[in-house]
């Protein structure tokens, strides 16, 4: 049996109908950037998700920075951010002239340590961002109540949580602004890049719209130095398809979960996930924790299945950060993730019997350990 890592094909075969058609009507409007589509998918995104405004981006680091740029920081500012992410939380802060602040993750959830963090704010410390890593949401209340408290302008990276919840408040209503990629392998995956930033400030909406279009809302304004960097009418179009799936998506990921949950529950080498209590976790992955991890990692490649690890490295130890000259006793509990976490294969596709296929595999290999 193969079990690949993720399988967009199975996904576009499921939809295509509705998908072929949205092409084929934006091909027809000839208009592709700018339209109606991308209006109408902002409109709908926002509602769903509960906020005010939506701005269709070109990916989800342009919309980390677009809404870096919307809360004005800038050079000599520091802003917090996870030392387990992928580098695009980290990227946008420098590109931004500010200096990213590498903050531990804890040990259940890897979400960014608020008490670490508390500890690493200076009078320069302007902003967080927030990761709902994985598709699960950090504590929502409890991160806005930190922000608050701490006069924090919040950022939440929702890239891998499309309508993930905690006490049923959805992840990315409670930020000053919040960033979503739409990249295809995504919960939500367009095909080919997008992203948006969300807010309920019509203030911030209005910037990002204007950073993210050469700094004006109309031809030849140019109230600020901006950049180009706007979703496209094809990418609107798919991604309107694909908000009436996400639901179903994200509950079918859910159910693979406890396929998972129930075919490992006996292997004691693995650590299966925590779920944070009152979350909607999404699963944008399934991470485990595994002994061995490289050598089971190879033993299912053999076996025809194929993981991934997010992330091999911690942030501040990529060569692109050795300048900020940190040790592995800055950020213990992420250094030590980076050698056990191992992701296994899961999105709504799968078939239950691979889900079986992968926990046999598993159980086989530390069975003859
Ligand atoms: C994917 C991702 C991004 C960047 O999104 P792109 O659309 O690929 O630019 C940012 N943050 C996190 C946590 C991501 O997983």
């Amino acid at each position: 049996m193969k079990v690949p890592f993720v399988n967009l094909k199975a996904q576009y075969k499921s939809i295509q109908p509705e998908v072929d058609e949205a092409i084929h009507q934006v091909l027809s409007s000839g208009l592709f950037i700018k339209g109606n589509y991308v209006a109408a998918f902002e409109k709908t995104f926002a509602t769903k998700l509960g906020v005010a405004n939506c701005v269709a981006v070109g990916n989800g680091t342009d919309a980390l920075f677009i809404a870096l740029k919307s809360l004005n920081i800038q050079s000599g500012d520091e802003v917090l951010t996870p030392a387990l992410s992928w580098i695009s939380t980290a990227e946008t802060i420098s590109l931004a002239g500010a200096k990213p602040v590498f903050v531990d993750v804890d040990p259940d959830y890897f979400h960014i340590n608020l008490k670490e963090a508390q500890r690493l704010i200076t009078p320069k410390t302007k902003a967080i961002i927030a990761v709902h890593i994985y598709g699960q949401s950090l504590a929502l209340s409890e991160l806005k109540q930190f922000c608050i408290s701490n006069k924090l302008k919040l950022i939440e990276d929702c890239a891998q949580a499309h309508f993930s919840k905690h006490k049923l408040i959805t992840a990315g209503t409670i930020g000053d602004v919040a960033a979503f990629s739409f990249y295809p392998t995504k919960n939500m995956g367009a095909y080919g890049d997008a992203g948006c930033v969300v807010t309920n400030s019509e203030e911030i909406a209005n910037t990002a719209r204007r950073f993210g279009n050469h700094g004006g809302l109309h031809k030849n304004e140019h109230l600020l130095e901006g950049i180009n960097s706007r979703m496209d009418e094809l990418q609107a179009a798919i991604l309107s398809v694909k908000l009436n799936c996400i639901d179903t998506w994200n509950e079918q990921r859910i159910q693979h979960t406890d396929t998972y949950r129930n075919g490992l529950a006996t292997v004691s080498s693995i650590k299966l996930p925590e779920l944070r209590p009152h979350a909607y976790h999404t699963y944008h992955q399934f991470v485990i924790r595994a002994q061995d991890r490289n050598e089971l990692r190879n033993f299912l490649l053999e076996m025809g299945i194929e993981t991934e690890v997010h992330y091999p490295c911690a942030l501040p130890f990529e060569p692109a950060y050795v300048f900020l000259n940190h040790a592995v006793a800055d950020f213990p509990v992420a250094h030590e993730l980076t050698n056990e976490i191992l992701s296994l294969p899961m999105y709504p596709e799968l078939k239950t019997e691979q889900i079986t296929y992968v926990c046999e595999a598993i159980q086989s290999f530390y069975s003859i350990r």
